[in-house]
């Protein structure tokens, strides 16, 4: 069952996208080489905690997963790409460094995801980063009433596919409201013009994620959590929680 929220509702939800997005900038600013990742939770922990905000990551505990998550961001370095735990794991000059976060505040949720270079960046990770947030811009492009699930999907695969990119459709993007996974799920490929007619109310986290490529096959660290290609190329995430309106797709994961 999908359902649609209300104008009112997505005002929530946009409330808990800016602390969403606030705690990612944060933790983008304090990355540096030798800031440890579990200092980088600190931060998101800080902002959250200031504004009032619940984080929806600690404590979750997916069906995939052995051991409830114990941050409020997923810090996920180079060939590491989706739910990395936030270890006292140093960043090194030139780590490419995928962060999410999930908020909610008075019981609605907002879900965001960036990936940046730690000091000098690569230029293959520079165009990597460029092509996942590209994707995600073409996700959101395509969510607009009328359209279909699989639109959304389709402009994601294009972009990845045309750059050559690993791409692996396990995970991908969600319906978001009281709770942070709800339907349908928003797939990061597949065909055009399939699934649900997209409608004003809806509210989906787009979420590209790919690896430089070619492999498109993970593994999971002894953590339990930790999403790793099994090649080691290096990988990046966008994520932006979008309503559908009538004016067309509105952004809730910024300032
Ligand atoms: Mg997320
Ligand atoms: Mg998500």
């Amino acid at each position: 069952m999908v359902d649609l929220k209300t104008p009112a509702e997505i005002e929530q939800m946009r409330a808990a996208g800016r602390v969403v997005a606030n705690a990612l900038a944060a933790v983008k600013k304090s990355a540096a080489a030798g800031v440890s990742l579990r200092e980088l939770d600190e931060v998101a922990r800080d902002v959250l905690r200031s504004a009032g905000a619940v984080s929806l990551f600690e404590g979750y505990q997916p069906g995939f997963a052995t051991s409830p998550f114990s941050g409020v961001i997923c810090t996920s370095v180079n060939d590491a790409v989706l739910h990395g735990l936030p270890t006292d794991l140093r960043l090194q000059d030139g780590d490419l460094l995928n962060v999410d976060c999930g908020a909610s505040v008075d019981g609605w949720c907002a879900d965001s995801a960036i990936s940046f270079c730690v000091g000098t960046p690569r230029a293959e990770d520079l165009e990597l980063i460029a092509t996942t947030e590209e994707a995600l811009a073409a996700g959101i492009a395509a969510a607009v009433e009328g359209n279909r699930i699989g639109d959304i999907g389709a402009a994601i695969g294009r972009v990845g596919k045309r750059a050559g990119l690993g791409t692996n459709l396990d995970f991908g993007g969600h319906g978001v409201g009281r709770r942070m996974h709800e339907e349908p799920h928003v797939p990061n490929g597949g065909r055009p013009g399939r699934g649900l007619r997209l409608r004003a109310g809806h509210v989906f986290a787009i979420e590209p994620w790919f690896w430089t490529g070619p492999g498109s096959t993970y593994v999971i660290d002894d953590d339990g959590w930790t999403l790793r290609s099994a090649d080691h190329t290096r990988g990046a995430h966008a994520e932006h929680t979008v309503a559908i309106t009538a004016d067309g797709p509105r952004i809730l994961t910024v300032p």
